[in-house]
């Protein structure tokens, strides 16, 4: 029970932990500067919560030392639990803690390359494979859905990384559950079709089926429409994007790099990672690539923090 919890507590803080690092370090610098004039010393914490503790502080009254010494605690009780993740979960260094989610979300467009040839001027989602940021941050994401392993879920609540899903109903439709414990864990689900077919191969009308069909099944079986469309294969034309438009879709992420258990494929001509590039991997065991989602990850992981990055969360920039 008691690890149940803990992990509920880790899901609720995944998206914010360089905010609430802040918000700490900032009152922790307030509160110094407070409790020096005040001459207050460290005591008993009367309160976890930094804004029981502030008002005090202003008045030049109770010393707020104690909330701000209760958050910083929190923040390294945060970090120790990720170092002992990383251990448990055999990674081969702790995980870059990711910055705080931009006030502004950046202004996305489609890539060059990437336009549809006479739809100059349409106003269609933009098709992107990198994220415009400046922060050294990249975007996991998790395409299909046939493995439904628990260790993942567990695993990535523990380690507190962050990851959106890109779900073909035909895929997980024999194990909606596994979905809605991972969306509980805090994770966006997205489209990716419903039977994850070539789009530019069909009609408009069998398009249509595909693509509103799953953002009406997943608002159905999970009660939140999708705002990301990934097409299958990466591939679309004029009617995907306008179809997608039309039901909700507000964005085509696609990727940069993807990941397998034993190592990564790049788009880009330097074979590297760069700030805002969005990781695309799949929900594959055993069967498929002889390796479990534990060990993707692993490797995923090692590739990102070797290289200096933080994976930060798709749905705080798009
Ligand atoms: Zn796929």
């Amino acid at each position: 029970m008691q690890t149940v919890r803990q992990n509920e507590k880790l899901s609720r803080n995944r998206h914010r932990p360089v905010c609430a690092l802040a918000a700490a370090l900032l009152v922790a610098s307030v509160a110094s500067g407070c409790a020096g004039q005040s001459g207050d010393g460290p005591g008993p914490a009367r309160s976890a919560s930094p804004a029981a503790g502030l008002p005090g502080a202003a008045a030049g009254q109770a010393g707020p030392a104690p909330a701000a010494d209760a958050r910083a605690e929190e923040v390294k009780r945060q970090q120790a639990a990720r170092v002992a993740a990383a251990k448990k979960w055999g990674l081969a260094q702790v995980p870059l803690t990711a910055p705080a989610p931009p006030a502004r979300k950046p202004h996305l467009t489609t890539r060059e390359g990437f336009e549809i040839d006479g739809a100059e001027g349409e106003d269609l989602p933009p098709v992107f494979t990198t994220v415009p940021t400046e922060e050294r941050v990249v975007f996991l994401t998790m395409d299909d859905g046939s493995e439904k392993d628990p260790e993942l879920l567990r695993m990535m609540t523990e380690l507190n990384i962050p990851y959106s899903a890109f779900l073909s109903d035909y895929e997980v439709s024999d194990d909606y559950g596994y979905f809605e414990e991972m969306q509980k864990r805090g994770v966006t689900l997205n489209n990716h079709t419903l039977n994850h077919p070539y789009l530019p191969g069909l009609s408009k009308d069998e398009q249509r089926e595909e693509i509103c069909g799953e953002q009406d099944k997943i608002e159905q079986r999970f009660g939140k429409r999708p705002t990301l469309l990934r097409p299958p294969y990466g591939n679309y034309n004029g009617d995907t994007l306008r179809i997608a438009k039309s039901c909700g879709v507000k964005a085509v992420p696609l990727w940069a790099a993807e990941a397998f258990p034993d190592h990564m494929e790049w788009r880009e001509w330097d074979q590297d990672l760069h700030p805002g590039d969005i990781i695309l991997t799949h929900f594959r065991g055993p069967s498929d690539w002889d390796a479990s989602m534990v060990d993707l990850v692993r490797n995923v992981m090692k590739t990102v923090t070797e290289k200096g990055y933080a994976v930060a969360r798709l749905e705080d920039y798009v």
